[in-house]
């Protein structure tokens, strides 16, 4: 049988304190060789809240879990009435600062890889390529039947048009895309099934207590192995899902440098961690490193 995974994480006392200096990352970055691993952290300035630290949305709500989604239809009609209000404004969100520098740093051959936790597909939007999504993507939907994945925009389409006038107001939005709907608000909606076989759809995301498929996990492990150093951003490393990483870098000799506003689960295996927000600290580290950081708004 399985637990429901822990959601949360305390920080003890013993923990090393953050810092503000931003030499040690900026020094990683010119040696080269940086494995990026990416938490819900590095997309709060595009809009997209954090479900840990203040105000974080677990305080008002529990992801479901995949033995929920898969356990009955109501479920799943409330999955998935959240997840398409949800999805018009995750469709809204553009890439900050963050996504930007990380998108420069691999352009200046300062990155070896980016693995994020992060299912909204802002590192692509930035301009980053070749990032695993450790936790799948919003972006793709998989029939549990026939197992075909298709884009979610198609969906969302399907959903529109089963669902006319459709638009609840969500009391907020999480990080994994689902709006915050009361059962009252959900009631009715329709959910559609696979156009191809008639069977259950699911977005092709890691739900809690669904596992990450182990060859990714594989491909994730090589990554930090190929690895100089790893730099955790926006992420208290509160899962085992990204905190196994950090273990293997430092298991393995490899720095592993933090930067994220609370302290993480992961402070103990780091060389620092700079307790500053994300956008504005990788910036300050690409003007050091005189990477240029591309902004469209500015454009
Ligand atoms: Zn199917």
């Amino acid at each position: 049988m399985r637990v429901r995974p822990t959601l949360r994480w305390t920080p003890t006392d013993d923990l090393p304190p953050a810092t503000t200096d931003l030499a040690p990352v900026v020094d990683a970055l010119r040696a080269g060789g940086v494995l990026v691993l990416s938490g819900a952290g590095i997309s709060t300035e595009s809009g997209i809240p954090d479900y840990r630290g203040e105000g974080g949305s677990l305080s008002r709500h529990t992801p479901m879990t995949f033995q929920e989604f898969v356990g009955g239809a109501a479920a799943r009609r409330r999955y998935w009435a959240r997840s398409h209000l949800g999805w018009r404004t995750f469709g809204r969100a553009l890439p900050n600062a963050g996504h930007r520098a990380v998108a420069a740093f691999a352009r200046h051959g300062l990155v070896s890889g980016v693995i994020t936790q992060n299912v909204d597909g802002l590192h692509q939007a930035a301009g980053s390529e070749g990032v695993v999504e450790l936790h799948g993507s919003l972006d793709r939907v998989v029939c549990l039947s026939c197992g075909r994945t298709s884009p979610r925009r198609d969906l969302a389409e399907r959903l529109e048009a089963a669902n006319p006038g459709f638009s609840p107001v969500a009391a907020g939005i999480n990080p994994d895309g689902d709006a915050d709907l009361t059962d009252e608000q959900v009631v009715g909606f329709r959910v559609v099934p696979c156009a191809v076989c008639g069977g259950v759809l699911k977005p092709d995301v890691v739900y809690f207590g669904e596992t990450v498929p182990p060859q990714r996990v594989e491909l994730c492990r090589r990554m930090v192995r190929e690895s100089t150093s790893l730099l955790v951003l926006g992420s208290s490393l509160t899962v085992m899902s990204g905190l196994r990483f950090v273990r293997l870098a430092a298991e393995s000799g490899k720095p592993v440098l933090i930067v994220n506003r609370d302290a993480t689960r992961g402070d103990r295996h780091a060389l620092t961690r700079v307790g500053l927000p994300l956008g504005a600290a990788l910036t300050t580290v690409a003007e050091r490193l005189d990477v240029t950081v591309e902004d469209p708004a500015a454009a």
